[in-house]
C-alpha cells in the first residue's frame, strides 16, 4: 500500500469518526461571509456550513464523499491519473508539487465507484484547494473516464462541480477540455446514462460553460455562485447593471436553470431518492 493510498484511506476514517462526534477541537473558525467565529467541532458537525449565517464553505472531495457513501464502498478511479505540463509553463511542476503534497491530491478531481443507501454510482467530485478547481488535461481525463466507466457498468454519474474554469497553466489543451468532457457526457446520455450535475460554491467558467451544466438533473447548494464570467466582466461589456443576486443559485432556480437547491446534509438522502427512482425506472 502506497502513502498517498493509506494518507486518503486514514482521512475517510478520521472524517467518519468526526461525524460521530468523537473528535472535539478549541480552534475557531471565522466565516468568510458573516464573519462571525464559531468552533471548529461546530463547523464539523454541520458538514462546513457555518452555524451562524448557513453559508456553504468549500469541501474538500474525499470528505464530501465521505458524508454521502455508504461506509466502506467508497473506491477511487484513476487515482494514478496526474496533470501533464504540454505548454511548459513556468513554475507549473513545482507548484503541483507543492499542493500534492499539501492536499494529498494529484489533481483537482477525485473520481469515485461508491454506493448510496445500497445503490451504486460512479463518482466526480472537484477539489477548490487545488488550483481552483480548474480543469486543465487531467481532470478533463477524469471525468470523460468516469463517463465512459458509468456507461459500461450501466451506472448513473454523479459529478460535483467547483471550479474557477479552465487552467491557465494548460492553455488551449485546458479549453479543449470543454468539448472533450461534453461529448463523453453526451455520448454517455444518448445511450440511456442518467447523469446528476450537482453544483458548489463557486463554479464558474469553462466547467460551467461544459459538463456541469450537461445534467440530466441539475442540483445546487444554497448560495453558490454558478456562472461563466464573473458580473463585473458582464456589466462592462453589456453596459447594464446586473438584477440583485444574479448568478447565485436561488436566482438560477428561479428562472429554470436549476431543478433543485440541495442543503448540504440533506445530499445524501436526495441522491438516494433519485438514485432509487431510476433504478425503479430502468434503462431503455
Ligand atoms: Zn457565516
Amino acid at each position: 500500500m502506497n502513502r498517498t493510498f493509506s494518507r486518503r484511506r486514514d482521512r475517510l476514517l478520521v472524517y467518519q469518526t468526526m461525524r460521530e462526534g468523537k473528535i472535539t477541537s478549541a480552534r475557531r473558525v471565522k466565516c468568510s461571509q458573516c464573519g462571525e467565529e464559531s468552533a471548529n467541532l461546530e463547523w464539523d458537525r454541520d458538514m462546513q456550513v457555518c452555524p451562524k449565517c448557513g453559508f456553504h464553505a468549500p469541501m474538500d472531495a474525499y470528505y464530501r464523499l465521505s458524508n454521502i457513501l455508504d461506509p466502506g464502498s467508497f473506491q477511487e478511479l484513476e487515482d494514478k491519473l496526474s496533470p501533464a505540463d504540454p505548454l511548459a509553463f513556468p513554475g507549473y511542476p513545482a507548484k503541483l508539487a507543492k499542493l500534492e503534497e499539501e492536499t494529498g491530491l494529484k489533481d483537482a478531481a477525485v473520481s469515485a465507484l461508491g454506493k448510496v443507501d445500497g445503490r451504486r454510482a460512479v463518482f466526480v467530485v472537484l477539489d477548490s484547494r487545488f488550483l481552483m478547481g480548474s480543469m486543465g488535461t487531467a481532470v478533463g481525463e477524469k471525468v470523460a473516464r468516469a463517463a465512459e466507466w458509468a456507461d459500461k457498468k450501466k451506472l448513473p454519474l454523479i459529478i460535483f462541480s467547483a471550479s474557477g474554469g479552465a487552467r491557465m497553466q494548460e492553455g488551449i489543451f485546458s479549453l479543449m477540455q470543454m468539448a472533450k468532457t461534453a461529448a463523453a457526457i453526451q455520448r454517455f446520455q444518448s445511450r440511456g446514462g442518467l447523469y446528476i450535475s450537482c453544483f458548489t460554491h463557486p463554479t464558474t467558467g469553462g466547467v460551467t460553460a461544459s459538463f456541469a451544466s450537461l445534467g440530466d438533473i441539475m442540483l445546487s447548494e444554497p448560495g453558490a455562485l454558478i456562472g461563466f464570467a464573473g458580473p463585473r466582466v458582464i456589466e462592462q461589456t453589456i453596459k447594464e447593471q446586473l438584477p440583485e443576486g444574479f448568478q447565485r443559485a436561488e436566482y438560477l432556480l428561479e428562472h429554470g436553470f436549476l431543478d433543485q437547491i440541495v442543503p448540504r446534509k440533506e445530499w445524501r438522502a436526495v441522491l438516494a431518492r433519485l438514485l432509487a427512482l431510476h433504478e425503479k425506472g430502468g434503462r431503455p
